[in-house]
């Protein structure tokens, strides 16, 4: 008896880690995603690539975060924008009466942003290319998409999209 309750309750914490994720409504055509960084300093031009990179190695989807300019309508930058309260954000552009992403940007605030490691710093652009996917916030305090990317980082170690982030991505690119 005791291991078919054990059963039922890792069914239960699937179940729940299935649901955690969430999406915003508009998403990329396909499932490849081309960011210009541009002016990014050193520092921050890694954490976009090696974000990129993260993304190619544990997701089917591919992202390339670029230094040269031109064929992408979608670029990364940073600037110091006060203590917004927020690390980074993302805005995007969807097409006309369609959820397709058509431009987006992504804003690195360096008020929070310059102390960070770069480990840290790829988990917070992490974080907004999700955002240019078409994720939303997850409930799950250890996922890339959790409201702080900071936190998820920070108190639970994660550095790679979580199964929680990948499910959010294939239930939007099959
Ligand atoms: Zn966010």
């Amino acid at each position: 008896m005791k291991s078919i309750l054990l059963a039922s309750t890792a069914i239960l914490l699937t179940q729940n880690i299935a649901k955690a994720y969430s999406l915003h409504g508009a998403k990329q055509e396909g499932k490849y995603l081309k960011i210009e960084l541009v002016n990014m300093n050193e520092k921050y031009r890694l954490a976009a690539i090696t974000a990129g990179i993260s993304y190619c190695l544990n997701t089917h989807i591919t992202v390339h975060a670029d230094i040269h300019p031109g064929g992408s309508r979608f670029t990364a930058s940073h600037g110091n924008f006060g203590k917004t309260g927020w690390e980074a954000r993302a805005t995007w552009r969807t097409g006309f009466r369609s959820n397709i992403i058509k431009s987006g940007s992504i804003h690195m605030n360096e008020a929070y942003c310059n102390s960070m490691n770069g480990l840290n710093l790829r988990v917070v652009t992490m974080h907004e290319i999700g955002h240019l996917l078409g994720l939303g916030h997850s409930k799950l305090q250890n996922a890339i998409m959790y409201t702080s990317a900071s936190h998820a980082f920070l108190r639970h170690n994660t550095f790679t999209p979580t199964n929680d982030d990948k499910a959010g991505l294939r239930k939007l690119y099959i």
